[in-house]
């Protein structure tokens, strides 16, 4: 740190994704999807690649009027934004501050610790069951300014019904009840369970989602949030005080080529699906115990080894996945979901790993 930093960043606990982008041969750690993007998208970034000389339009209206058609939703009700993290973030700014904490469960995506540290923001935790479920009930945060609730649920790949979720936005009614669905895709059909459809019922939902997951986009960095309008207007007011071109071009560009290829993304999250059976089936013929999973990981513990020796160990064989600091986590490893040629990689080098452990 150096003496200039200011004195409100002393403490500042960053996420740590150095561990992240290492080089390796099979690379299962950070949920994204093995597929490349849909080819229109591609060409619709390459056609913008000609324009950059302008700036991107701030309000992104190609991208959102396709999105708001396909979402069922007005267009001023979307906000796109930099990654869904931009809008993560754009919520806290929002609606959080000193005298109102941002809560969320004591196991989930662990950036929402990050920007409460960054914007000063007392966190509150919803304590899970020891299955690693979420109970609605126990989701009453009054004096919140949000409640954070990833669904499906992140490292969990637990998801809550649609009811579960209308319980607790009707718990919060003061609170600004924020549904992350960055892995909705990979249920049963696309937005299949999707919440968006609520914030025509819930002046305090806002609905977030990713093109980094189903849409093979992470390197683009596009996500977008859903909301009443005068939350979305709060939302946009914020975005135009931290920067308003927020969305690169080629980045607006290439979300509007993978919407115009929904089929592509419904392949490929079917592709997902079925390796995601695949390689629960083979993880629990291994010993493991495994987690059903609706989302494009698993999330899974052996007895005969932890979460990082697991991880260490299949690391210095080229394949990358997650394991966890956190109590609770460390007896589990975090497995995204590849080809199905990468799974029955990864499976054989469990198989290896595993027979050479003491009975
Ligand atoms: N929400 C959840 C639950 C996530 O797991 C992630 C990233 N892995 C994000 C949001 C952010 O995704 P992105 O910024 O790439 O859209």
């Amino acid at each position: 740190m150096s003496r200039f930093l200011s004195e409100r960043h002393r403490n500042l606990t960053p996420y740590d994704s150095s561990g992240e982008h290492v080089e390796a041969r099979i690379k299962l750690n950070t949920n994204e999807c093995p597929f490349p993007p849909s080819p229109k998208a591609m060409a619709r970034a390459a056609e913008a690649a000609h324009h950059l000389e302008v700036y991107p339009d701030p309000e992104c209206r190609a991208l959102t009027a396709k999105a708001a058609e396909l979402l069922g939703v007005r267009p001023e009700e979307l906000l796109f934004t930099n990654g869904s993290d931009e809008i993560l973030s754009f919520i806290f700014l929002a609606f959080c501050d000193a005298g109102r904490p941002a809560a969320f469960p004591e196991i989930t995506y662990s950036f929402y610790e990050v920007l409460a540290g960054l914007y000063g923001v007392p966190c509150r935790t919803v304590p899970l069951q020891p299955d690693l479920s979420l109970r609605p009930e126990d989701c009453v945060m009054p004096g919140a300014g949000a409640l954070f609730i990833a669904n499906p649920n992140s490292p969990t790949g637990l998801v809550l019904t649609i009811p579960e979720v209308e319980k607790i936005i009707g718990g919060n009614p003061d609170s600004i009840v924020v549904i992350d669905e960055a892995y909705i895709d990979f249920g049963p059909d696309l937005r299949a369970g999707s919440c968006v459809p609520l914030i025509h019922q819930y002046e305090n939902l806002i609905v977030t989602q990713t093109f980094s997951k189903s849409r093979s986009m992470a390197g683009a960095r596009l996500g977008f949030g859903v909301a009443c309008a005068d939350l979305t207007r709060d939302l946009r007011a914020i975005r135009d005080s931290v920067g308003p071109y927020n969305v690169s071009a080629m980045t607006q560009a290439a979300g509007l080529g993978a919407l115009e290829d929904e089929d592509y993304t419904r392949a490929n999250c079917r592709a997902i699906c079925e390796a995601r059976a695949f390689t629960a089936e083979g993880l629990r013929t291994l010993g493991f115990e495994v987690i059903d999973s609706v989302t494009n990981f698993l999330l899974a513990r052996h007895p005969k080894i932890g979460g990082q020796e697991l991880a260490l160990t299949l690391k210095e064989q080229g394949i990358l996945i997650r394991s966890y600091g956190a109590p609770a986590l460390r007896p589990y490893v975090r497995i995204s979901i590849g080809t199905h040629e990468q799974m029955q990689a990864l499976l054989d080098a469990l198989m290896e790993v595993l027979s050479k452990r003491a009975p």
